[in-house]
């Protein structure tokens, strides 16, 4: 797997599990009946991050097993939210004999800090803390909310719509199903933008890198102009904007062409990656700051409406099982598309695809059907297919075997793609998924030998293309394994590819067809073929190019490895128009309802867009932009958005360029 890959992944699992922690809501809520045995009574105390990167600290009085009193110390914390929410806090500590607290303040970030530091603090007292997400009674009491705008899922649109709208002079609610704001956003790593600050500054005004005329046809033509075009114009032009008011909130961005993630045919540089070392501390303090009033824990299942069909307000579920309505001039839906749903996935990518696929998921959640059933029309519905990885196992080995052009089969031992398509992530995983979501790669005993001589370079495979861009993650190190690789690291990232099912070392091509389940025969005809275009440096079936056309498949043992496409999520449900108002069937406006990030259909249509950023892009864009568009209209006039930076917007850039260009993606 690749170690990008690998590390979105890692985020995405934090991002899971914690969402499967708040949703975990039967489990046991009593620090008493949790491990009463191993608690000692006493005092306990400490301290994590809150608002502003400035610590929380809260100290635990722990007597017969029970906490009977909690202090939150939050004097570093803003004086309007944060230290206002302090004893709020603590006493949700002591109340629920829980860390996994919320706070209906405003105050995000102290939060965050308070129930970071309790969960410490409770560990050493020998709780056993994993248990002690908070339970459901679902007799919780019921509550009612009333706001200017109302953003459902605080993700990675949805946070940002929020901040927007809250700038803008709105009185802000956001109901986030999850105990965190960011979503899918924590797991990526940069977005797309054109004309920006950072590419003016290191471009100029010319070329493609700025051009707006050349993307705007790029993604009309790879959508078959079956997109949104008006939105897609839109977003075209407004996401260099978007990348200024994140730089402004302290967001740092580096655009490097000799470090983005080259992840695509692209070469112009558009995409602009995170060089914080996490983003939505700056966009929560900054929700904080403005005093926006998250709900944590909360779940919206239905927007309300008015006798003219004009939404006005959402039901949730709270954490306690009560219901909270809350009532809005505006409201934006920002929950992420359908990844989580499997029925729908399964619809769209198939059964087969579906139950193969490395696929994204967490918790099912029902944001898009809320949409549908006051009258929005259902959008084109796609995934996000994107790269092909190996499942469980070692991916230093299936780093280098599934990003090099070598030969590819598929269940049926045939070829079924020119395998440069690899060089494009997107590309590469679709041409998978066609394949039923599996296929594998194979090697012979010579190229091994090749690949793990460690005195030789390694030349006329297209992972050197990663090298020569000196793409490297924090640690200097490249972000993809390559040969040569030590026989060592070889042999043993085979044994656990072979442990994990997915992959193995066979003598004979019988045995790998037995691996692939294909018949030896067609295997071996596949094999035959391949051999002749490499002597001939042509390609005739697929036309690789002849660069690629290296390492011929002949003396046994053969290497196999198994691959999965990625599919980073799911993509579209409703349609808007450049307003990101949603629109019905025949093309009206539901009055007050907004949708942002992947829940809009129109960007990509038929498969993913295959340029630098655009999920994560469009998330940020059109979630500024419904944010300033649902103030305007319950009353307010939107902030202004500019591409000047401010003061904190430039030092945030030369910091995160200086980083960038050292090849780091984080903050010391
Ligand atoms: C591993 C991975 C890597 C990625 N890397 C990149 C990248 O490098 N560049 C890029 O452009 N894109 C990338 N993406 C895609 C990008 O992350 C998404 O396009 C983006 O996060 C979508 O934003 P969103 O606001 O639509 O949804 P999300 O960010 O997923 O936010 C949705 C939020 O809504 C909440 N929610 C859902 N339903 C409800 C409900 N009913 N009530 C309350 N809350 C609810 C969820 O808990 C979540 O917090 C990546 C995605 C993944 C999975």
């Amino acid at each position: 797997m690749k170690k990008w890959f690998k590390s979105i992944l890692a985020c995405l699992t934090a991002v899971s599990l914690a969402a499967c922690g708040s949703a975990s809501t039967s489990a046991s809520s009593s620090a008493e009946a949790s491990s009463a045995s191993n608690v000692k009574d006493g005092t306990y105390t400490a301290s994590a991050e809150g608002f502003g990167g400035q610590d929380v600290t809260v100290t635990i009085t722990v007597e017969g097993g029970k906490i009977t009193n909690t202090v939150v110390d939050a004097s570093t914390q803003s004086a309007d939210y944060g230290q206002k929410a302090a004893d709020t806090l603590a006493q949700e500590i002591t109340d629920g004999q829980t860390w996994d607290i919320d706070v209906a303040s405003g105050a995000t970030m102290t939060r965050n800090g308070a129930s970071e530091a309790a969960k410490d603090a409770m560990s050493q007292a020998g709780f056993d803390v994993d248990n002690l997400a908070k339970t459901s009674d679902a007799s919780g009491e019921d509550e009612t909310a009333e706001c200017d705008v109302l953003v459902i899922g605080v993700g990675a649109s949805g946070s940002v719509a929020a901040l927007k709208a809250a700038e803008s002079g709105a009185k802000v609610i956001g109901v986030e199903a999850t105990d965190h704001i960011g979503g899918m956003g924590n797991a990526a790593q940069g977005m797309f933008a054109v004309g920006s600050v950072e590419q003016k500054d290191r471009y100029g005004e010319d070329g493609e890198t700025t051009d707006e005329e050349y993307w705007y046809n790029h993604f009309q033509e790879s959508n078959d102009d079956l997109g949104n075009a008006k939105l897609i114009r839109t977003f075209i032009s407004e996401a260099k904007n978007t990348v200024s008011y994140m730089l402004n909130h302290g967001v740092g961005f580096f655009l490097s062409k000799t470090a983005q993630q080259i992840a695509h045919f692209d070469t112009e540089v558009v995409y602009h990656r995170w060089n914080n070392a996490d983003p939505f501390t700056y966009i929560g303090n900054a929700l904080d700051e403005n005093g926006v009033d998250i709900r944590y824990n909360t779940t919206a299942n239905s927007l309300t409406t008015d006798a003219d069909g004009n939404v006005t307000g959402a039901v949730c579920t709270k954490a306690d099982g009560g219901t909270l309505t809350i009532t809005a001039k505006s409201t934006i839906v920002s929950t992420g598309s359908f990844a989580n749903n499997p029925d729908l996935m399964k619809e769209v990518l198939g059964e087969e695809v579906y139950n193969n696929a490395m696929v994204m998921a967490g918790a099912e959640l029902p944001g898009l059907e809320m949409m549908w059933n006051v009258g929005a029309a259902k959008g084109d519905l796609l995934t996000m297919n994107h790269g092909v990885v190996t499942m469980n196992a070692d991916e230093k080995v299936s780093e280098l075997t599934l990003n090099t052009p070598i030969l590819w089969v598929n269940r049926e031992g045939k070829r079924f793609m020119n395998e440069d398509l690899l060089k494009d992530t997107v590309h590469f995983s679709s041409a998978v998924v066609a394949q039923g979501g599996v296929a594998y790669t194979i090697v012979d005993q010579a190229t091994v030998d090749r690949w793990t001589d460690m005195s030789q370079e390694n030349t006329g495979t297209w992972i050197h293309y990663w090298d020569q861009h000196g793409i490297v993650d924090e640690n200097g190190e490249p972000t993809i394994y390559h040969a040569p690789m030590d026989i060592d690291t070889w042999n043993a990232g085979f044994d656990a590819l072979t442990a994990a099912g997915e992959g193995g070392v066979f003598d004979t091509i019988e045995e790998a067809a037995a691996f692939i389940g294909c018949d030896a025969d067609d295997l071996q005809e596949t094999i035959d073929n391949y051999n002749t275009y490499v002597e001939n440096g042509y390609d005739e079936e697929f036309f690789k190019d002849k660069e690629d056309l290296v390492y011929s498949v002949k003396e046994g043992p053969y290497y196999v490895t198994k691959g999965h496409s990625g599919v980073l999520g799911a993509l579209g449900g409703v349609n808007t128009n450049e307003l990101l108002e949603v629109l019905r069937d025949d093309q009206s406006v539901i009055g007050n309802l907004y949708a942002t990030g992947n829940n809009v259909s129109g960007i990509s249509h038929g498969a993913y867009q295959d340029v630098e950023g655009v999920g994560l892009g469009f998330s940020l864009t059109s979630g500024r932009l419904a944010g300033a568009h649902a103030a305007e209209n319950a009353g307010y006039t939107p902030s202004e958005d500019t591409t000047e930076l401010t003061e904190l917007g430039q030092k945030t850039m030369e910091e995160a360029t200086a980083r960038g260009m050292q090849g780091t993606t984080k903050h010391e």
